[in-house]
C-alpha cells in the first residue's frame, strides 16, 4: 500500500515535472526579456516594485523612485 501511493507520487511529480518543462520555457524567456526590478541606487535585485519602494524609502531616503512602468 505504501510503496503504491509512492509510485503514484513519484508519477504526478514526474508529470509536474514534464509539464512545467513543456510551459516552462516560454516563461523563462519572457522573464529573461523582462527588466530584473534593481535598486537604481545600490543594483539590490528586488521581488517587486513594491519591495523596491519600500527598500529605497528605508535605504535610500531621499532618492527618487523610478516609475513602476519603467520595470515592465
Ligand atoms: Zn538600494
Amino acid at each position: 500500500m505504501v510503496r503504491g501511493a509512492a509510485k503514484q507520487q513519484a508519477r504526478e511529480k514526474n508529470q509536474k515535472l514534464a509539464a512545467s518543462k513543456a510551459g516552462g520555457v516560454s516563461q523563462l524567456k519572457a522573464r529573461a526579456a523582462g527588466l530584473p526590478i534593481v535598486c537604481p541606487s545600490c543594483k539590490g535585485p528586488m521581488a517587486g516594485y513594491k519591495i523596491l519602494v519600500q527598500h529605497m524609502e528605508s535605504k535610500h531616503p531621499g532618492a527618487a523612485v523610478p516609475d513602476e512602468a519603467s520595470f515592465k
